[in-house]
């Protein structure tokens, strides 16, 4: 599939979005874990956005799976682990689909979380960024499968948005946060927070 918009300038409001957002992710993961959440991902998207720059993707799954490995490299920690291999995967997916449809984006997120549970052991419900990404995909599997990947990042944005948000009422299970346990209610998952902020900003730049 040739890339129908340009995923360099899409990348670029991603990164830009989590930067914004770095010193709230920060406190958040302070709440629960190490506190550099906001500052691994910031790190993670910047180097990815510097080498699509410096060698733009010829297609969109090229692009994902860059943005894979570079964030694999330059993330130490849970998150690099499991969204540098989320994002290959998505790759994958995306490399045979005929068209950029919801059926496509909904079949991308689903081997992201395949990805992520397969090496973080997390469940819905564990208070881990699989909490914005599994209803994610659910409410995209709602939609017309033919519908545009911005009408289903749209839909996927939201639905993460409200799991993010649910997060406060979840004790984590998994991860560093698990060593704090009930005194994390309150207060929602770094991880999750990041996921609906990363499919905001793809729903936004595909408008
Ligand atoms: P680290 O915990 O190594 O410092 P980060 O702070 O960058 O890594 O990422 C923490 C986030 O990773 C958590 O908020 C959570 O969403 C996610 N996470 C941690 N462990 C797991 C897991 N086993 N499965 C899925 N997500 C996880
Ligand atoms: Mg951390
Ligand atoms: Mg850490």
């Amino acid at each position: 599939m040739t890339a129908t918009c340009d995923f360099v300038r899409i990348w670029e409001h991603v990164s830009s979005q989590i930067e914004a957002h770095r010193d709230t992710l920060n406190d958040l993961d302070r709440k629960a874990g190490d506190g550099d959440h906001g500052e691994n991902l910031s790190r993670g998207y910047r180097a990815a956005l510097v080498s699509l720059q410096d060698r733009p993707p010829e297609q969109l799954a090229d692009g994902l799976a860059r943005v894979g490995s570079v964030v694999t490299d330059e993330v130490a920690g849970t998150s690099g682990f499991l969204l540098g291999s989320a994002f290959r995967e998505t790759a994958r997916v995306l490399t045979t689909a005929e068209t950029l449809t919801a059926d496509a984006v909904g079949a991308a997120l689903s081997a992201a979380i395949d990805a992520i549970e397969r090496r973080g052991k997390a469940r819905l419900g564990d208070k881990t960024m699989l909490d914005a990404l599994i209803p994610a995909r659910d409410a995209i599997a709602s939609l017309d499968p033919a519908a545009s990947a911005h009408v289903a990042l749209q839909a996927g944005a939201k639905a993460a948005r409200e799991g993010a948000i649910a997060t406060a009422n979840l004790i984590a299970t998994k991860g560093r946060a698990s060593y704090v346990g009930e005194r994390g209610l309150g207060s929602q998952d770094a991880g999750a927070v990041s996921t609906a902020l990363t499919l905001e900003a793809l729903a936004a730049a595909t408008r």
